[in-house]
């Protein structure tokens, strides 16, 4: 994040002109541009008066406390009853937050702790929320884990409910905002974001916040364009201030220049004019021109991005990958840690698929608590890695599938396997399966019924090849194209000097597309296409004219490959695939492919 730099200033060369424009970098949460006039909103910091209660006068204040409570939780349920009027996502997200507002209040360790503080070292009502609040915050961050850092910010929303009914201090909501107006603010909780409605609010923007934070997925989920993070906000915006704020490119512009101003509004007309074009789409179905539906997921890397496929009009997840649970920390996740992030996605998916692929790491890509058992191997490509790793690391998989098997009960789950290469992976993947479902039983865990398909990514060439055994043991395919291209090649996908000679348009890498798709089609599985080939409008023809039905890729992609879906007469294009798989060399496959595509 950079500190506030004045454009206007260095522009015309007088000094720094009070009032100029002033540029700030922060985090985009939430894409858009809106431009509108600044409300400063002002958490309003509650004065928490500090004093000691008489013995005599404990009962009366824990009797204070206890209405504090009692007035919090009927607060909690009124949001709740206006985030039911939220867009569906919004309306979910809310709910799980303001459940667990709810639960903080309900014998938690936070009502117990102010109880003893009050009745034991005799602390006002007021005074204790604080110190208990603080506390509890303390130790939360000093754990070092992401999910439980996030929690901070609602012991912090609940402390200061406590405080403003103790205090009687009434919280300023935004129903008075003038249409259009842009509300900036030092932070923003996630209760604030439920009660902006974006018919009325442009956009907000604040200093606190990250992006994995209950207020950034709620400005997804509603829309509103946000940038967080935004250091120096408060020391340069003044209410009623113009403010531009990008949350697609993470900047907010105090006071714009004309020229900036311009700039901005062109940029805004853009990204409603792909808004428009997207949300157009996003309700047609992907059908071609002869009838054909083709499935369109998305590929997620983090679950927090499921309302954002969603938007995009995906029909499901094809490909989660699991490895962002794992990567940035010192220590592995837990079953309970894994089963949250996963069923908050299956949940937003609302009744559509969720494919969860596990752990795909090793080599470079190696978590760091796995570092000390995981011997670097000779080459990462071709060693311990994805599905060996996890069956190397027995622990590691039954924690994981025993979190995906707990998610499954929250919608359609999927369980997929990364780089299978023999069939007797399979078959040691169902017997930890069997196993782990066995445990969940006898803890009391509810289990969806049918329990989760388990289905292989065909990766390997090897794998492909011996297609047909592996669709006999396994429940579905998923064609990764990426590491396919890359092992029959023997290309490394991110080596640059050998770039050139990358394509998945070499016939070898087509006929092993082929021959998976025809082996699922003869097992009567169904088979997907996940890697990039997936989001390029180029490839479509051809793969829907080898039978693939079902495509997953970034959910940003999907609108320009339902439209080129959208635009294909199937029984064309399974001639020219045809014509295709006739020819030997990837030069004339392009022409064959870009001439169809040319007269599509
Ligand atoms: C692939 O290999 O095509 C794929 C989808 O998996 P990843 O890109 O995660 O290796
Ligand atoms: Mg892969």
């Amino acid at each position: 994040m950079t500190q506030p730099r004045s454009r206007s200033a260095a522009a015309s060369g007088r000094g720094r002109p009070p009032g100029g424009e002033v540029v700030l970098d922060g985090l985009g949460v939430s894409p858009g541009v809106a431009i509108g006039p600044a409300h400063r909103h002002e958490a309003g910091e509650v004065p928490v008066p500090e004093h000691a209660v008489p013995a005599a006068g404990i009962d009366d204040e824990l009797a204070r406390f206890r209405a504090a409570v009692d007035a919090a939780l009927r607060q909690i349920a009124k949001l709740k009853q206006r985030g039911a009027r939220l867009p569906a996502a919004a309306g979910e997200e809310i709910g799980f937050l303001l459940d667990a507002h709810a639960q903080m209040l309900s014998g938690s360790r936070l009502v117990r702790g102010v109880e003893a503080r009050i009745a034991t070292a005799r602390t006002n009502a007021e005074a204790a929320v604080q110190q208990e609040t603080s506390s509890i915050a303390k130790a939360f961050a000093a754990m070092d884990d992401s999910y439980l850092a996030a929690r901070v910010a609602d012991v912090r929303d609940v402390g200061g409910r406590l405080l403003r009914n103790l205090t009687r201090t009434t919280f300023r909501a935004f129903s008075d905002l003038a249409e259009g107006t842009i509300v900036v603010a030092e932070d923003i909780t996630p209760a604030d974001t439920a009660l902006m409605d974006p018919e009325r609010i442009a956009a907000f923007a604040c200093v606190a916040g990250g992006m994995e934070g209950h207020t950034a997925i709620m400005a997804r989920s509603l829309g509103l364009p946000a940038v967080l993070g935004a250091a120096g906000l408060m020391e340069v915006a003044a209410p009623g201030d113009m403010v531009v704020v990008d949350g697609s490119a993470g900047r907010v512009v105090v006071r714009p220049e004309p020229a900036t101003l311009a700039a901005y509004e062109e940029k805004r007309a853009a990204f409603l004019r792909a808004e428009r074009q997207l949300r157009r789409l996003a309700r047609l179905p992907a059908v071609t021109r002869d009838g054909i539906p083709v499935a369109l997921h998305a590929n997620l890397e983090l679950p927090r991005d499921a309302d954002l496929a969603m938007q995009h009009g995906a029909a499901g997840i094809g490909l989660l990958r699991s490895e962002f649970m794992f990567m940035n920390r010192d220590d592995l996740p837990g079953e309970d840690e894994q089963y949250a992030a996963l069923a908050r996605a299956v949940t937003a998916l609302g009744g559509r698929p969720a494919t969860i692929r596990t752990l795909d790491a090793g080599g470079e890509k190696l978590p760091a608590a796995l570092r000390a058992t995981v011997a670097p191997g000779p080459n990462p490509a071709l060693g311990l890695r994805a599905i060996r790793l996890a069956l190397r690391e027995p622990v590691l998989l039954e924690t994981q599938l025993a979190a995906i098997l707990r998610a499954a009960v929250h919608g359609p789950v999927r369980i997929l396997l990364p780089m299978i290469s023999h069939l007797h992976e399979i078959q040691q993947v169902r017997a930890v399966l069997a196993r782990v479902e066995r445990r969940l039983l006898r803890r009391g865990v509810a289990l969806a019924e049918p329990r989760p398909p388990l289905g292989v990514m065909i990766e390997v060439p090897g794998a492909a090849l011996a297609a047909d055994s592996l669709a006999r043991a396994c429940d579905f395919f998923a064609i990764g194209t990426n590491d396919l291209t890359m092992y029959t090649l023997a290309i490394d996908r991110g080596d640059e000097q050998v770039a050139h000679l990358y394509t998945p348009l070499h016939p070898a890498v087509l006929r092993l597309i082929q021959f998976t798709t025809e082996a699922a089609l003869r097992n009567r599985i169904p088979v997907s296409l996940c890697g990039e080939m997936a989001g390029d409008p180029r490839y479509t023809a051809l793969l829907l004219g080898l039978g693939i039905r079902e495509l997953s890729m970034a959910p940003i992609k999907i609108a320009r490959i339902k439209n080129r879906v959208r635009g294909i007469d199937l029984a064309a294009a399974a001639l020219r695939a045809q014509a295709i798989m006739g020819q030997s060399d990837p030069g004339r496959i392009a022409a064959l492919l870009d001439d169809f595509n040319a007269l599509a």
